[in-house]
């Protein structure tokens, strides 16, 4: 079976061919750099991870571009509040670009955590400000915006009225559009509501400006990731993909931008990632219900019982398909912890199986069915319940109920290598995961010492214990179901 994916612009899985094969181009809407990335945005771009991977395993050449908004991203989608990085420059008494280098490195740190590849061109908002104005400068004189005060607006009603699909990809139709918009309080420059800015006059008190033929200002948030696929990956590219939430206004902005300055479609497939939730709720910057990786890998938190590794929530991701939401909860992730483990038991067990004359296990079956997941828009899920199965297989060959040749074996140990490590980018043994795998062993220890200190009403001991660790600081707490630990950073 070839590949399918699911194209959100018609709804259905579609056979997938490059435009120019064997090159592949695919554009993924990057963080906005004004906080730390939380798990549910992490969650997207290892959801991408994964496609680019599983793209390259399939002989593509790809070319991944994955952008850096430090820019013209407003508080508000409507085209107002203050831009999301100069409101923390602000606050923070810093430059916006100090903002902007902090959480970018902060960004690609957690990435590697996570061991997501880099993209092959991360293109930032600021570095295209000239493209961004070009691009402002075609859709005007195509007719499809205007200028009012020295700021651009998109057009979207005669955009929408001369036949063009403005909500095609967000399924909502005109009139819901327009039911769904705000009256326009304060901001009677726009024609229409459900205009939106291409370029922003700056008021006084705006630090991030630049010159242009309207006025001293900045550009629209849309505008940067049409502008940066168009420059890296031509007028039409393969994949667009972005988290759910994205869907609209900010795609269905950047289509129409695309092709009111180019007059033809920019995007085949557009992929979407679902929404990470925690207690059933979106994880959100803006509502604060949020956990960073890093509180997670450290158990610095109030919602889990425990420190999990990167590895860990990474093959919890990786449990559920790209396009479910996923709640994350202290369950799901010890569930998620013991498949990651057995996993990894039976791979390390792999090379120490006794082979024989026959294989009574097909190889090929295998690698077809495991395959044949991925090739089934990505389905990772599916892909890992195939490894457990085989997994028991492998098992059953150790009491010879099951036998292998060693040709057999030797191919086996390699796509299987190959499947978790390269295509599921999980990573069996590293540094940081056997290290805390080590010290959660070591501190196991440590309480249960503890517990028996206390069983013996060896009080000394059993605050020493305590006292000592958290010296370190390691805290200890006690719980109605043991006890549990976290890390200070
Ligand atoms: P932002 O930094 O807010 O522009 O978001 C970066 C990426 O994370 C976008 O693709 C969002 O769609 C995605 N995202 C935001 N919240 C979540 C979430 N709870 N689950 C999955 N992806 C998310
Ligand atoms: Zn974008």
């Amino acid at each position: 079976m070839a590949l399918q994916i699911y194209n959100s612009i018609t709804g259905q899985k579609e056979d997938f061919t490059p435009i120019k094969p064997p090159f592949v181009g695919m554009y993924v809407c990057g963080p906005t750099v004004y906080n730390h990335v939380h798990l549910g945005n992490a969650r997207t771009f290892i959801s991408f991870d994964l496609v680019y991977r599983y793209l390259q395993y399939l002989g593509y050449k790809v070319r991944y571009v994955r952008n850096i908004t430090d820019v013209g991203h407003l508080e508000n989608d409507a085209d107002e509040g203050e831009d999301k990085i100069s409101k923390r420059a602000r606050l923070e008494s810093l430059e916006p670009m100090e903002i902007v280098q902090q959480y970018t490195v902060g960004f690609h740190n957690i990435m590697a955590k996570f061991n997501t590849l880099p993209p092959s061109i991360e293109p930032s908002a600021t570095g295209h400000i000239v493209e961004q104005i070009q691009m402002i400068q075609a859709i005007l004189k195509n007719g499809w915006a205007y200028e009012v005060n020295g700021s651009v607006y998109f057009d979207v009603k005669k955009y929408i009225d001369a036949g063009h699909s403005y909500g095609k990809l967000s399924g909502r139709n005109v009139d819901e559009l327009y039911s769904g918009t705000r009256a326009l309080d304060g901001q009677q420059e726009k024609r229409n509501p459900l205009d939106f800015a291409l370029w922003k006059k700056a008021l006084p008190q705006h630090i991030m400006r630049w010159p242009s033929p309207w006025s001293e200002g900045f550009p629209g948030w849309h505008l940067e990731c049409s502008v940066m696929s168009t420059k890296y990956l031509g007028e039409c590219f393969d994949i667009h993909g972005g988290g759910m939430d994205l869907k609209f206004p900010h795609h269905e902005c950047e289509m129409a931008q695309c092709e009111a300055a180019h007059g033809s479609e920019s995007v085949r497939f557009w992929m979407h990632a679902n929404m990470l939730t925690l207690n059933g709720k979106r994880m959100s910057k803006s509502t604060g219900n949020t956990l960073l990786p890093q509180e997670i890998f450290s158990g610095e938190n109030d919602i889990l019982s425990k420190a999990f590794t990167p590895m860990v929530l990474r093959f919890f991701m990786l449990q559920a398909h790209y396009r479910s939401t996923l709640d994350i909860s202290d369950d799901a992730l010890l569930a998620a912890e013991k498949g990651f483990d057995r996993l990894k038991s039976t791979l390390t067990d792999l090379p120490n199986i006794a082979t024989a004359k026959t294989s009574t296990l097909s190889v090929d079956e295998w690698k077809t069915k495991i395959e044949g997941a991925l090739n089934d828009d990505f389905n990772s899920p599916m892909a890992i319940a195939h490894l457990f199965d085989l997994s028991k297989e492998i098992n059953r060959m150790k009491t010879g109920e099951v036998t292998i040749t060693p040709e057999d074996l030797k191919f086996l140990q390699s796509f299987l290598k190959t499947i978790t490590e390269d295509v599921l980018g999980l990573q069996f043994s590293s540094a940081e995961n056997d290290q805390s795998g080590a010290l959660d062993g070591a501190l196991q220890v440590l309480i249960e010492l503890r517990n028996q200190a206390r069983a013996d009403k060896n009080w000394g001991m059993s605050d020493q214990i305590r006292d000592q660790l958290a010296a370190k600081g390691i805290m200890l707490k006690d719980g109605k179901d043991g006890t549990t630990y976290t890390i200070s950073a």
